[in-house]
């Protein structure tokens, strides 16, 4: 029965959402007219910590491969300009970097957090074999682990390619099939990139050539938008899968990106 039920009941309700929806109007302004800059929007976005890391591909450049494992705070990636490398890419194709976000509450990943902190400037980053004891690391007991667990996936395959390639293709592979936040879209094009490779080089021909019609199908040529490949990355699918198509005694390295 709806006799019971009367204005005087619903009215701090709406008034309550009514101000919820002004409030939230407001700091829309306010973030569109730079007074509330993108550093407090990064600091509440459960973000503690970037990560950049770059494929140990024989096609990598010294600049880039000096940048693997730089850690970053969120207040420095949201400057403007602001570049994980300390120097310009030196190859014409620019080699493949990602840069991962996490909250890091895990034993390993704190200490990192800690010591970003406490460092100057761009000053710290990890060794490759501390970037992979990080991974390793109890994330999945920590109460980060959901926030966490794409960017460690992610971290995880770009690290192992060299040493273990069914992590980094299982990796690269949960990636691709679990992105759906806006905050992973980077790590999508970069994951099917490194995947193609790796199932190339690996002899896997059907499975290479579905991920790159995935790819394909994912980002079709005639579409743009946040993320999407590059020409020169549309370009390495395209060699990539008429290699698979030819079936050339050797893969093709002249394009690693
Ligand atoms: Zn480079």
């Amino acid at each position: 029965m709806l006799e019971g039920i009367h204005f005087s009941d619903v009215t701090p309700y709406l008034v309550a959402i009514l101000g919820l929806l002004v409030l939230w109007q407001y700091y829309q302004l306010q973030i569109m007219a730079g007074r509330i800059l993108a550093v407090d929007i990064f600091d509440r976005s459960g973000i503690r910590m970037y990560i950049y890391v770059t494929p140990d591909d024989d096609s990598r450049c010294e600049v880039c491969a000096r940048a693997h494992g730089r850690i970053f705070l969120p207040s420095q990636v949201a400057k403007n300009g602001f570049s994980p490398l300390d120097g310009t890419c030196q190859r014409s194709i620019p080699c493949l970097g990602v840069l991962v976000g996490l909250y890091g509450a895990w034993l390993e990943a704190r200490a990192v957090v800690e010591r970003v902190r406490a460092a100057k400037k761009g000053g710290f980053s990890l060794s490759p074999e501390d970037l992979r004891a990080l991974v390793n690391g109890q994330w999945e007991q920590s109460i980060s682990a959901d926030t966490d667990r794409l960017g460690i996936h992610m971290i995880e395959a770009v690290c192992y390619e060299k040493i273990n390639q069914a992590v980094s293709i299982a990796g690269y592979r949960y990636v691709i099939s679990e992105v759906k936040e806006v905050r992973h879209l980077l790590l999508l094009v970069p994951a099917y990139l490194r995947l193609s490779l790796l199932l190339v080089r690996s002899g896997a021909t059907k499975d290479a050539r579905e991920v790159i019609e995935r790819f394909e199908r994912r980002f079709p040529v005639k579409k743009r938008g946040p993320h999407f490949p590059t020409v020169e990355q549309r370009t390495a699918m395209k060699i990539r899968k008429t290699y698979l198509t030819e079936n050339q005694p050797a893969p093709p390295t002249s394009v690693a990106v």
